[in-house]
């Protein structure tokens, strides 16, 4: 090897923390990235949302050179994943989902363990330990065999593997995917904190639409193997709408969309498996008139509320189906 070939260029220091463009990804003939263009910046907390099978984990493993590219490109630091995938690796820390952790070794040995497979030496380790501790609590059970851990720590542990050699882009693969409420709270404030106090670019996946909200600056929503929309939270569910009204309804009315459609008051109407969802600049004032229009059809309605929008309208507006159902659905 000449040194031309050793030769690996500086990252450069306003690279996006991950870019990709036109990526794809074929298993055999199924399509699982369908050419995805993505640019997340150092700093952020980007949320990567969609139902099962929309193409999440391929991407994350492609992003962590687990997975080369089928064509188009992806860098992570400002390293291309299929042409410099060591200098990629030695920047980013991944927690993926099915971790193997050995249940015999205690949480310190594992953690040690991570920082010799980076080549820390055994000084540098002790320290870097100590700065993860203190990041992620892990509490006394850092000394107790690993199967002890309840599923909560487990996962904490894994966020602290993930930053034993400082990285700067952390990946998470649906991080609280199978964890209760209270544990999926503690892993969503020691992730902000980490972006928070260090810095450190998170680019999670997640099917949870109150993780995407909860945590990320950015969200992309995909679904098919495409980029369905991206944006803050609030302003994808500002694009649905200021508020939705929402009427569950039986029996059928085909004028009944183009009655409501005629209120000056309402932006869009959809209707689908017994749920006419209205959207509108101004919920409250619209309600009376959108009632009215109602009871002028032949649907009768059984519930009625107004609500602020949330992803998953964004997800249906855009796809037509519910994150939710299909997340319900597995
Ligand atoms: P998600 O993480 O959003 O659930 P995946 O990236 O796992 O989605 O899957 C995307 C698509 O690729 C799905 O259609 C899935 O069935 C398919 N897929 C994933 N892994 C493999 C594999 N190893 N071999 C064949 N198809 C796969």
């Amino acid at each position: 090897m000449t040194d031309l070939e050793e030769y690996v260029p500086a990252p450069r220091p306003e690279s996006a923390a991950v870019l990709t463009r036109k990526l794809v990804r074929n298993y055999g003939p199924t399509v699982a990235l369908a050419g995805i263009d993505l640019e997340v910046e150092r700093g952020e907390i980007y949320g990567f949302l969609g139902p099962n099978g929309a193409g999440k984990s391929t991407l994350i493993r492609v992003l962590c050179t687990l997975l080369r590219p089928s064509a188009g490109t992806a860098s992570v630091a400002g390293y291309d994943v299929a042409d410099h995938p060591k200098e990629v690796r030695v920047r980013i820390g991944v927690a993926l989902q099915e971790a193997a952790l050995d249940p015999r070794q205690t949480g310190r040995e594992l953690l040690a363990l991570q920082g010799r497979l980076y080549g820390l030496r055994p000084a540098e380790i002790r320290r870097r330990l100590d700065a993860v501790l203190d990041l992620v609590d892990v509490g006394h059970a850092i000394d107790r065999r690993i199967g002890t851990y309840s599923g909560g720590m487990k996962r904490r542990l894994d966020l602290a593997a993930a930053l034993v050699h400082n990285p700067e882009v952390l990946f998470l693969d649906e991080p609280t995917t199978g964890l209760d409420p209270e544990s999926r709270a503690r892993v969503w404030a020691e992730v902000d904190r980490l972006n928070t106090e260090l810095g450190i670019t998170i680019f999670l996946t997640t099917q949870y639409l109150e993780e995407a909200d909860a945590l990320a600056s950015r969200v992309g929503i995909i679904a098919g193997g495409r980029l369905v929309a991206e944006g803050p939270p609030e302003v994808l569910k500002r694009s649905v709408g200021a508020d939705l009204i929402v009427a569950e309804v039986g029996g059928s009315d085909p004028t009944a969309l183009a009655r409501l459609n005629q209120l000056g008051v309402v932006d869009s109407v959809t209707m689908e498996h017994g749920r006419v969802v209205v959207s509108t600049s101004d919920g409250p004032a619209a309600l009376a008139s959108v009632v009215a229009q109602l009871g002028r059809t032949r649907l009768e309605v059984h519930t009625l509320a107004v609500r602020t929008p949330t992803l998953d309208d964004v997800f249906r507006e855009l796809t037509g189906s519910h994150l939710e159902t299909a997340v319900a659905d597995r």
